[in-house]
């Protein structure tokens, strides 16, 4: 497990006066203890005027995040605390569900039968994955940077493909767990490989997420980097979210200054939450849009 580094080219911390961080997790995922309302507070004095929780639910058996936490307790916790928190900040309630393809019926059923605001679609280095810890190593060993992210890739677009989600999360993710073996540059050389998924993303309608947890990695890149966004953008991509995917008080809205410039740059005026709606109120503050 990589440590946080914040030593970074740039100095990079919480976002302030920002219309919403989409990702972040609470106690109610099995790798956090924030409560919620630590969240609103830091989003109320930053200037954040929306969070989605998201908590995790996977569904490998066993796994620590193994439908872990209890859909109608939280929910009562999601709606009373928007409640409190009414005319200050907007609370969602989320979702990021750990995508696998060989449970794809079971999460369409949890996800018919447990509504949320909005839900995010990750692939995860799960127990029996080739990115888990104890795995990669043989894994990686004499591999290609293409033949490295291709079984990660291929669950990517699987999630995207099932339209379950509004948003995929930390679309190559894997750059963190292959950093021992390839740096984000690396992954620069492979732009065909991202093609299918920006096109599965475009031809459903899912959101992309700039997720800036990388940021706070030794990688120093969001998930995806920049030239991932702008492709999205180039192939017709229309939805992009923000998140800081934190675990940690410290980590919430961290580096959302840098996805937002990156989702300007790319040519978007706005941000996105729920699918196939359009938030006007998520267009991005000025600063951003002068200089796109
Ligand atoms: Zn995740
Ligand atoms: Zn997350």
């Amino acid at each position: 497990m990589t440590q946080p580094n914040q030593a970074g080219p740039r100095r990079i911390g919480q976002v302030r006066d920002f219309p919403i961080d989409t990702h972040m997790h609470t106690a109610f995922s099995h790798d956090s203890n924030v409560l919620l309302e630590l969240y609103a507070a830091q989003a109320a004095d930053l200037g954040i005027r929306e969070i989605a929780i998201t908590d995790h639910v996977d569904f490998l058996p066993g796994s620590p995040g193994y439908r872990y936490f209890d859909y109608d307790v939280r929910r009562r916790v999601m709606v009373d605390a928007a409640a409190r928190w009414a005319g200050k900040v907007a609370i969602r309630h989320g979702v990021e569900i750990t995508y696998e393809s060989r449970y794809h019926d079971e999460i369409g059923e949890y996800m018919r039968a447990h509504p949320f605001d909005y839900a995010i679609g990750s692939v995860h280095a799960v127990a029996d994955s080739p990115y888990a810890r104890g795995r990669i190593e043989t894994f990686a060993s004499g591999k290609t940077v293409a033949e490295a992210v291709a079984p990660y890739f291929a669950e990517v677009e699987r999630a995207i493909r099932s339209g379950f989600f509004d948003t995929v999360g930390h679309l190559d993710q894997c750059k963190r767990w292959l950093l021992p073996w390839f740096k984000p540059s690396d992954f620069a050389t492979i732009p065909e490989a991202y093609e299918p998924l920006l096109n599965a993303l475009v031809e459903s309608g899912t959101a992309l997420e700039v997720n800036s947890s990388g940021l706070r990695y030794p990688e120093h890149e969001t998930y995806p980097g920049p030239w991932v966004v702008a492709r999205f953008r180039q192939l017709g991509g229309e939805r992009v979210t923000v998140g800081s995917d934190a675990h940690l008080p410290s980590s919430f809205a961290f580096g959302l200054e840098e996805a937002a410039e990156i989702v300007a740059a790319a040519g978007f005026d706005r941000l996105s939450l729920e699918r196939a709606v359009d938030r006007g109120d998520l267009v991005l503050p000025d600063r951003f849009l002068r200089t796109s």
